[in-house]
């Protein structure tokens, strides 16, 4: 019995994404997938610039050090601001005292030169030594020389790429249009239309509430050989809420579901960050174990070491006054959404 756990791992996340809060409604109301990208994601990326991206990655990864995560893998995009947006992530979770794996989302929806541009920012980033991947948007929106390049890209560092994969219908052809090109270091997001042998390599990220959100199906991971670890797509970063959501869409096709597989899914995000297993989190409630989380609301951590250093206490983070960040966030938040 305990009521500390390592630092939980984000194994999904957008940090571009955490100003979208309170954002005006989309001109049309999305009726697709690709209409809720079209409509909302890919109008507010577009609008960022890396001040406004810098106070959105300060405001998640204290958000995420609210709920006892110490590890995000994040995949970004801002295609107006692209050179060393990645930079500005790592610092604000440096800041923070949070760790990331960055990656900038490589994609042809820009043309040539704008995927030309998300290679090289990858480069320029894990060339300096920073700890990241290599991030594809997804195939639907990439030419097969980008999905190449960037594929090269990551053999040429050792890492693996984090892409969208069968998200809704229309990404279908990624087993194909990825066949060769992935491994077992790869990240593959969603998988919600990816059929049970899709023959790629890698480890699935499960996003449920996003998936539940975009009305896009369940992807019900547990049918594929890959490990399979939990992320939240953008939508904050409690790794609780993410298992409890996991547990009970599992437990929407199948009854006999027990939360100890969800609970496996949030433990494969310290293979991908394994320096999260080191990180200490004291929770508010004791066992933190699968039987009494999926039905335990309003855990909370009460203090979290990272390294040797307490980055969380019973005030909130000790690097940053949150209040600050929330502020500043806010601004940023304004100047986004009068751009939308
Ligand atoms: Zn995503």
């Amino acid at each position: 019995m305990s009521a500390t756990t390592p630092g939980l791992v984000c194994a999904h996340h957008h940090l571009y994404s955490v100003l979208a809060r309170g954002m005006p409604p989309p001109p049309k109301v999305p009726t697709t997938f690709r209409e809720i990208l079209e409509q909302i994601w890919w109008r507010l990326d577009t609008a960022l610039d890396l001040e406004m991206l810098r106070w959105s990655a300060m405001l998640g990864a204290v958000e995420a050090l609210e709920a006892g995560t110490t590890g995000i893998v994040d995949h970004h995009e801002s295609p107006n601001a692209i050179e060393g947006s990645l930079s500005v992530i790592a610092e604000a979770c440096e800041e923070v005292g949070v760790r990331v794996l960055a990656a900038y989302g490589v994609t042809d929806r820009h043309g040539a030169d704008g995927a030309a541009r998300g290679i090289e920012e990858n480069r320029r980033f894990l060339g300096e030594g920073n700890k990241g991947l290599v991030g594809i948007h997804a195939a639907f929106t990439c030419s097969d020389e980008s999905l190449s390049a960037a594929a090269d890209l990551a053999a040429e560092f050792g890492v693996g790429a984090h892409i969208h994969v069968a998200e809704g219908p229309e990404d279908v052809v990624a087993p194909g249009r990825l066949s060769g090109l992935t491994n077992n270091k790869w990240l593959l997001s969603h998988g919600v239309y990816l059929p049970d042998d899709h023959g790629l390599d890698g480890t699935i990220l499960h996003n449920p509430r996003s998936n539940l959100n975009n009305s896009v199906g369940y992807a019900n991971p547990g049918r594929f050989d890959n490990p399979v670890a939990l992320g939240t797509d953008g939508i904050g970063a409690n790794m609780i809420e993410s298992f409890r959501l996991a547990y009970v869409m599992q437990r929407s096709v199948d009854v006999t579901a027990s939360p100890e597989t969800s609970w496996d899914w949030l433990g494969t995000g310290w293979d991908l960050m394994p320096a999260c297993r080191e990180d200490r989190v004291v929770w508010s409630y004791e066992p933190m174990d699968p039987w009494h989380l999926a039905f335990t609301p309003g855990v909370r951590p009460l203090e979290i070491t990272v390294g040797d250093e307490v980055v969380f206490d019973e005030t909130g983070p000790t690097r940053v006054d949150a209040n600050e960040v929330r502020a500043r966030a806010r601004e940023q938040a304004a100047r986004l959404h009068a751009r939308l």
